[in-house]
C-alpha cells in the first residue's frame, strides 16, 4: 500500500470513529429525559401553533433531543381558566388512556399557567408538576385597564365582545373573550386564587409551598420590555407596559404577579413574547436563551424523578 493510501485510510478511519462517537452521544443524551411527559400549555389569544410553528418556538424539538416526551395541548384561545382547564383535563385523560402515562409535567405560559393550576387543583392525580412562565397570578395591569374602560353594563361591551369572539372563532375553539379578560384582571385573578390556592405565595412578592397534594409548583418571570427592535411584538409589549406606570414587568405581566410555588427566577431580561422564544427567537442578545432555560428545567424535573 502506498504512503498516500495509508494516510487516506487513517483519515477515513478517524472520520468513521468520530461519526460513531457522535451517533452514540446523540442516542444516549438523556439530559431532558423526564419520567413523565412534558405538556406545554399555551396562553390567551394563542394556540398550540403560530404560523405553522410551535407557540413555544423551537422548544419542543430541543427538549425531545434530550430524550423528553413533549406534547403541546391545543385549548380555546379566548376563554376562562375553568373552560380551558376542563379541556386540558380531557386532553390528559385521553393521553393517559391511549399512551398509558400515569402523570404529566405541565408547563403553562401566561394564562396557560392558570389553566395548569386549575387542573392540578381539581385533578392532582394527573399532575406531577406545574410550572408557570410569565403568568399573571395576581392579574395583569393591561386587563385592569380594559375592565375599567369597558365596565359591566357599558353599551360598548357587547360590540367589543362580538368582534373579539368572531376573531377567536376563526382560530378555532370556544370563545368568551371578555369573561376571560375579566379573570386576568387583579380582582378576577384574586377570586380564581381563592378557589384554587395550591402553591400561592405566602406574601405578595414571595414564594409558595413547593409541594401541595404531591404536585410540585414552580414559576419564572421576566422584566424585559423592549428587547429586540426587529421583533414587531416589542411594540405591543412597550404599549401595554405603560399600564404598569414604571413598575417592573414583562410588557404584560408584573414581576411579582408571576410568582407561584418555588420561584425559579423572576428577572429574566425577556418580555412576554421572549418567554416562549418568540418571535422566531428574536430577543436581546444579552438575555438567557429560553430554549436553554426550558432544557435546564426539564433536567431539574428529571433529577427529582418526575
Ligand atoms: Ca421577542
Amino acid at each position: 500500500m502506498s504512503k498516500n493510501k495509508l494516510i487516506l485510510n487513517a483519515v477515513l478511519a478517524g472520520m468513521l470513529s468520530v461519526m460513531a462517537v457522535s451517533t452514540a452521544s446523540a442516542a444516549t443524551d438523556t439530559y431532558t429525559q423526564t419520567k413523565y411527559p412534558i405538556i406545554l400549555v399555551h396562553g390567551f389569544a394563542s394556540s398550540d401553533q403560530v404560523l405553522g410553528f410551535s407557540t413555544f418556538y423551537n422548544i419542543p424539538d430541543e427538549l425531545k433531543k434530550g430524550g423528553a416526551k413533549v406534547y403541546a395541548a391545543k385549548l380555546s384561545g379566548f376563554n376562562s381558566d375553568e373552560v380551558r382547564g376542563e379541556e386540558l383535563i380531557k386532553y390528559l385523560d385521553n393521553l393517559r388512556a391511549t399512551s398509558g402515562y400515569e402523570k404529566f409535567n405541565l408547563i403553562g405560559n401566561s394564562q396557560g399557567g392558570l389553566t395548569t393550576r386549575y387542573v392540578a387543583a381539581v385533578r392532582p392525580d394527573l399532575v406531577a408538576s406545574v410550572t408557570t412562565g410569565h403568568t399573571p397570578h395576581q392579574g395583569a395591569a393591561p386587563a385592569d385597564l380594559i375592565k375599567a374602560v369597558l365596565p359591566e353594563g357599558s353599551p360598548l361591551r357587547p360590540i367589543v365582545a362580538g368582534v373579539i369572539n368572531t376573531f377567536a372563532s376563526l382560530m378555532g375553539g370556544k370563545a368568551d373573550a371578555l369573561a376571560a379578560l375579566g379573570q386576568l384582571s387583579s380582582s378576577g385573578a384574586a377570586e380564581f386564587t381563592e378557589r384554587y390556592p395550591q402553591g400561592k405565595p405566602a406574601t405578595a412578592c414571595g414564594e409558595g409551598e413547593e409541594v401541595v397534594d404531591a404536585v410540585r409548583y414552580y414559576s419564572f418571570g421576566g422584566v424585559g420590555v423592549a428587547t429586540n427592535l426587529l421583533d414587531p411584538t416589542d411594540l405591543s409589549a412597550q404599549a401595554a407596559s405603560l399600564t404598569y406606570l414604571g413598575k417592573p414587568n414583562d410588557g404584560i405581566v408584573g414581576q411579582c404577579s408571576s410568582h407561584w410555588g418555588t420561584v425559579l427566577r423572576d428577572d429574566y431580561f425577556w418580555n412576554h413574547f421572549d418567554s416562549v422564544n418568540q418571535t422566531f427567537g428574536l430577543r436581546s442578545m444579552f438575555s438567557s436563551n429560553p430554549v436553554t432555560v426550558y432544557r435546564a428545567h426539564a433536567n431539574r424535573l428529571k433529577n427529582l424523578g418526575l
